[in-house]
């Protein structure tokens, strides 16, 4: 009967102490729920235009802008633009225009407005031999001479300009800094309800939860942006009367000379080649539908 009343009492202190942790796990991770809630209810949800992929934008879009206007006119004093007088400049300037006029119009027609509404968009060509191109949140676009000799024409210049432009429209910065937040604040709850733990656990679910990160959430989503952006581009480049049944000839030169160490922002992630020639590719048809000629 001892026996059975010490047993007992050392499964209920078990299971006292086991319930204990299950509660403060369970009121840490409703805490955790309620601030991704909170977060997503205060920021919404959106739909990337075209695409119609909901999206989650934490950082206020205006943050971004303003950002990036520091970050760029910090570029642009260390490399000065090249005179819009010079036919490659003129060039820059004239693509950039075509695809922003048609962005806004397209945006403003099918109630995606405030999308580029505190945009102030700027093409400007710098003398670099890097093959690269980027337009920062709020229509800031630089183009690298060395991009020239691989797009070689205004059309195949249109297609790179389209899909770096398209990154920023889609806000994909944001995205991707909102999945970063989150991982974080998902981090602090956790690593709050787990602190009675033995600190072996808390290493060993900590990692598993660094891992899931990296691996379920942000990598994906980074695969996810180049297709979208050369999606978006295609579209970009078509509605600004580029057809873009050149873009895959485009990628097939890029290709041709990414041998360097420092691959250009395009080429910078998967998924490969192959795959993404391909994906080009069967997606002509559908980028054709808005093709402006
Ligand atoms: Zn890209």
């Amino acid at each position: 009967m001892s026996l059975f009343y010490k047993d007992n009492s050392v499964i209920s202190e078990f299971l006292s102490f086991d319930n204990q942790l299950i509660n403060k796990t369970i009121s840490s991770m409703k805490c955790y729920l309620s601030i991704v809630i909170f977060l997503v209810m205060v920021t919404g949800c959106s739909k990337v235009p075209l695409t119609n992929r909901k999206q989650m934008n934490l950082i206020p879009e205006s943050e971004l802008i303003a950002m990036s206007l520091t970050n760029y006119n910090e570029f642009l004093s260390k490399n000065p633009p090249v005179p819009s007088t010079q036919s490659d400049a003129k060039l820059v300037k004239q693509v950039g225009g075509k695809i922003s006029a048609s962005i806004i119009r397209y945006m403003q027609k099918n109630g995606f407005g405030e999308r580029v509404k505190g945009y102030k968009w700027e093409f400007n060509l710098v003398n670099s031999k890097e093959i690269n191109a980027w337009c920062m949140p709020g229509g800031k676009v630089v183009v690298y001479s060395g991009l020239l000799p691989v797009t070689q024409d205004e059309a195949g210049l249109a297609f790179v300009m389209g899909h770096e432009i398209a990154h920023a429209v889609a806000r994909h910065g944001n995205e991707r800094m909102s999945q970063m937040l989150l991982a974080e604040t998902g981090g602090i709850a956790l690593d709050l309800a787990l602190m009675n733990k033995p600190a072996e656990t808390r290493n060993i679910f900590m990692t598993a939860y660094g891992v899931g990160s990296t691996v379920g959430v942000l990598l994906p989503y980074s695969r996810l942006h180049e297709s979208e952006a050369d999606k978006l581009g295609m579209i970009f480049m078509a509605m600004s009367g580029y057809d873009p049944a050149l873009a895959p000839s485009v990628w097939e030169r890029m290709m041709k000379i990414n041998t360097g160490a420092k691959p250009p922002e395009i080429l910078s992630t998967h998924p490969s080649d192959q795959t993404r020639i391909a994906d080009l590719r069967k997606y002509v048809p559908t980028a054709q539908k808005y093709f402006v000629r």
